[in-house]
């Protein structure tokens, strides 16, 4: 079997991955990425960057070039509550470099990342390379045991690092204790043509008993329809032309081109909506971090961002340990303490939200009226800029304190 040694082993080229990758290479730690895929490409994953992770990259040095990639860029966020419309969130308010989300395809931005990193000579990118099990040595985690394109190999580490995704293989190994928080509903993530016509806002509809959110991304419409937790069998059943009926009674000033758009369920891809966290995010010698300490709900199109939050509060508290040594169980600790607070934020809210109103909308006992607090902001617009704030930029937003070597 093939052995390597590194500083930092991480399971997963995700965002949260890569990010924590590029900043302690950056930062002259020897770290080896593990990607189980041979490329990035994935069609309607996080795409949706906001100002935290905006105002990251621009800490970094990276900001400008990073917003010369195609991308489409959101400032508000809608909604319409049966006939009444109101604007929920306004990032122009924000007191962030950028006051909008970048809407960008989750690939180009791990690509980007993934180009700086391997600007660095003590920067590993092993793709096609799947984390199996974890190496114990007594009580402690020492590395992985993986399988790539040659066969096994295994990757001895002072830190290894689960970054590997809501269905983490290495937090299963780990026996940390998983919370499941529920979700009553899951997501159909579809396309819709877009018209020159149209807004270019981020709009949610409830409307007619049915959740439907839309997100502006240039020529199209990046669609997410809400359905009852493990209901896409039944929709599949009742047939295409009954979920385009459905779908056009929701999609608004969009439902013109429904018809012509949906020729096949194949191109309606399932989010089963998934909501829990780790009670403890590490054992010595191991840390979970990104959806694999914490799955989040869709709502507010945090996940991507929360990864790369988590990855800058790692980098900030273990880079300089790294740098000197070994972390102990206490500096990986140190992790959980600084992010547990703002997941369980989002979460809560999160949660809240889907048991409020999208669980009785989609059961059919909830009227399709705008909650209190958003007839609020259709009197105080100024109030716009809190909800944007919360979803934009976060609880406890993370700054880049680790130097560059
Ligand atoms: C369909 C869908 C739509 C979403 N839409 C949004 C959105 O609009 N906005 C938003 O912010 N979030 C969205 N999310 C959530 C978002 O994608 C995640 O929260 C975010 O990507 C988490 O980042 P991560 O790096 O922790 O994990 P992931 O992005 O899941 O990355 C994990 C990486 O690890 C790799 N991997 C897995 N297992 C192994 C292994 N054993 N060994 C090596 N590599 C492994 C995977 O291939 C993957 O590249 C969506 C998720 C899904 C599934």
């Amino acid at each position: 079997m093939e052995s390597l040694s590194t500083t930092c082993v991480i399971a997963g080229g995700g965002p949260a991955g890569m990010m924590l990758g590029y900043l302690l290479a950056r930062a002259g730690v020897d770290v080896t990425v593990l990607e189980k895929h041979a490329d990035f490409l994935r069609d309607f994953r996080g795409d949706t960057v906001h100002p935290s992770t905006l105002t990251v990259m621009h800490e970094l040095g990276l900001l400008d070039e990073f917003l010369r990639l195609p991308h489409a860029q959101v400032s508000r966020i809608t909604g319409y509550f049966g006939d009444q419309f109101a604007t929920i969130g306004d990032f122009e308010r924000l007191p962030s470099i950028c006051k909008f989300i970048a809407l960008m395809p989750q690939w180009d931005f791990l690509d980007f990342l993934a180009g700086k990193a391997k600007q660095f000579p003590n920067f590993h990118l092993l793709m096609e390379t799947e984390a199996k099990d974890l190496l114990a040595q007594g009580e402690r985690i020492a590395g992985v045991l993986a399988t790539g394109p040659n066969g096994h190999v295994q990757i001895r580490a002072g830190l290894t690092i689960a970054a590997d995704g809501r269905h983490s293989t290495l937090r299963e190994k780990s026996g940390l204790p998983l919370r499941d928080l529920g979700a009553p509903f899951d997501v159909l993530w579809l396309k819709l043509p877009r018209l020159d016509s149209d807004p270019v806002d981020l709009v949610g509809r409830i409307q007619n008993g049915q959740f439907f959110v839309m997100i502006y991304r240039g020529h199209y419409w990046q669609c997410a329809y809400g359905i009852t937790k493990g209901g896409f069998d039944k929709i599949r059943a009742e047939g295409l032309n009954r979920f385009r009926t459905r779908l056009k009674t929701v999609a608004g000033f969009a439902a013109d081109r429904v018809d012509a758009a949906i020729t096949d369920f194949d191109q309606i891809k399932l989010l089963t909506v998934t909501v829990n966290r780790l009670e403890k995010w590490a054992r010595p010698g191991l840390l979970c971090i990104g959806d694999a300490a914490h799955a989040m709900s869709p709502l507010g199109g945090v996940g991507i961002n929360l990864a790369i939050q988590d990855a800058v509060a790692t980098s900030n508290i273990l880079g300089p340990v790294l740098q000197q040594g070994v972390p102990k169980l206490s500096d990986l600790k140190q992790v959980q303490a600084r992010r547990a607070f703002p997941t369980w934020a989002i979460q809560t809210f999160q949660v809240a939200a889907q048991n409020a109103i999208l669980a009785p909308t989609l059961a059919g006992t909830r009227a399709d009226r705008a909650p209190a607090i958003v007839k609020l902001l259709n009197v105080w617009p100024w109030l716009r800029q809190f909800p944007a704030r919360f979803i934009g930029i976060g609880v406890r937003p993370e700054h880049v304190q680790l130097k560059a070597k």
